[in-house]
């Protein structure tokens, strides 16, 4: 085994803390393998900006990193306010649809606008509204023409433009905005490997980023980020849809009983091993650290809980855009999943479903490396569809060496648990690509003489390519 390998990736979110050129340095360093841009928060000067200036420090330290865009999808938000408002328990509020709406005793009532014009239409009496990530709890007494009225239950301070939760609702938004376009337009201008949509409810929704990416022809891969009922209904079409899942567990945490959280976790960690693709546990998981240097003890044991649950990525969110202690908490990440892998846990690993021959093929690699110690997984990808198979398989201590001649399909693979990408060209004899491989890896350090490779890849026969699996010792 790598004595330096860790199976567990670490997305962190680019903000004010990690923006500049020597934080992000010192993260790309501590071992990050993708950086976030949430463009709930970006203009697009600055997510130029950050791209350009994430690829300037890789090159600088000899350590590429995926970048990926989180676009917001349907997300309901609060207007400007021009003062916070303190909302008391028990008070009237008025949430408008449109600026200046016709309120009765509009003089005693406060309000605030929202960006969802049919609210008035797809909410019912007696709904609750919930405002910054549940902290102000609203229920709804009257729908009028252009606002609805409501009582406060949790009182809280509502400041400008606040996300807001309507659990249970259908909301009418379109799920590809035209920010959202907009935004992807000018991050895909600087090239990025992965573009998350927020509050993906059908599969559907996946189908029209597809297509839009399609047609601006990326090659960007779409996550899709489960954060509401109707995701979770829909959970396994979403899974086969995308190209990998976020467990958006902020959201997610609101619009759903909070007891419900872990076991939604759970089946969707499942959902995406069983169609091989990768998923990410997003969201709090060291939220206490955004003010302290040390995590509590519960935020441990979640993170551990993502690594025994065999998730490929972990992901921090305030944490390192307006935390005080972003890189302790990468390294508290790596600490805590390099830890808790070398529990090798072989009992509770459940893999893919076994359907069509090459994925059967890719079982017996990852069968043959389990069954021989020290040993490592070599396998060359040009559309990654191998090494998501083995990633998917989850080897027991293997670390998974995947070898592609494609730049951005290099960044991508940052993504899948137990990978460790390589660039590299492809010669036209499968068997010399094979051969300098080895000698990357022997350069390299990965590999010494006598180690043991399963190699899974196609080889040339009688001028056709088969796929095969092989055992080799390095010579
Ligand atoms: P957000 O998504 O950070 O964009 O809200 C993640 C979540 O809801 O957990
Ligand atoms: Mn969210």
């Amino acid at each position: 085994m790598i004595p330096d390998f860790r199976r567990t990736k670490i997305i962190f979110t680019v903000g004010p803390a990690t923006e500049s050129e020597a934080a992000l340095e010192s993260l790309i360093r501590a071992g990050v393998d993708i950086a976030r841009l949430n463009m709930a928060h970006a203009n697009h000067e600055w997510t130029r900006a950050i791209i350009r200036r994430i690829r300037k420090v890789s090159a600088r330290v000899g350590r590429d990193i995926a970048v990926l865009m989180d676009i917001k999808g349907p997300e309901i938000r609060t207007g400007d306010v021009s003062v916070p408002l303190e909302l008391k328990a028990g008070e009237i509020f008025d949430f408008t649809v449109k600026p200046g709406a016709d309120r009765e005793n509009a003089e005693e009532v406060r309000s605030v606008d929202v960006n969802y014009r049919d609210l008035v239409n797809d909410i019912r009496v007696g709904d609750t509204v919930l405002v910054d990530n549940g902290l102000i709890r609203l229920e709804v007494l009257e729908k009028h023409n252009a606002h609805i009225r409501c009582r406060v239950l949790i009182p809280g301070e509502l400041k400008s433009r606040r996300h807001i939760n309507l659990p249970g609702v259908k909301v009418n938004l379109p799920s590809l905005t035209e920010k959202d376009r907009a935004d992807t337009t000018g991050g895909l201008e600087e090239g990025l490997d992965f573009v998350a949509l927020s509050f993906v409810r059908t599969a559907d929704d996946v189908a029209l980023l597809r297509e839009f990416l399609a047609a601006k022809k990326s090659k960007a891969r779409i996550i899709a980020k489960i954060e509401d009922q109707s995701g979770i209904t829909h959970l396994e079409d979403i899974v086969r849809a995308a190209d990998g899942l976020m467990i958006a567990r902020g959201d997610l945490g609101i619009e759903c009983p909070f007891e419900e959280l872990p076991i939604i976790q759970r089946r969707a960690v499942r959902a995406c091993l069983a169609n091989s693709r990768p998923v990410i546990v997003a969201t709090h998981m060291l939220e206490s650290m955004i003010s302290q240097p040390m995590p509590t003890r519960a935020e441990i044991t979640d993170v551990a809980n993502a690594v025994y649950e065999l998730a490929d990525c972990v992901m921090l969110s305030g944490e390192t855009t307006i935390g005080q202690y972003p890189l302790e908490c990468v390294r508290i990440l790596d600490q805590v999943a390099r830890r808790i892998e070398r529990e090798d846990d072989t009992e509770n690993r459940e893999v893919a479903v076994f359907t069509g021959d090459r994925m059967k093929m890719l079982h017996s690699a990852v069968v043959l490396a389990n069954q021989i110690p020290g040993s490592k997984i070599l396998t060359f990808t040009r559309h990654g569809f191998m090494a998501h198979g083995l990633a998917a398989l989850r080897p027991v201590h293997s670390p998974i060496l995947a070898f592609t001649p494609h730049e951005q399909l290099f960044l991508q693979l940052r993504l899948l648990r137990a990978v460790e990408p390589f660039l590299i060209p492809f010669a036209t004899e499968p068997d010399a690509t094979i051969e300098n491989a080895i000698a990357v890896l022997r350069q390299t350090g990965r590999v010494v003489p006598g180690d043991k490779l399963v190699v899974a890849t196609d080889i040339l026969s009688q001028d056709r390519l088969v796929d095969s699996v092989q055992l080799r010792a390095v010579r």
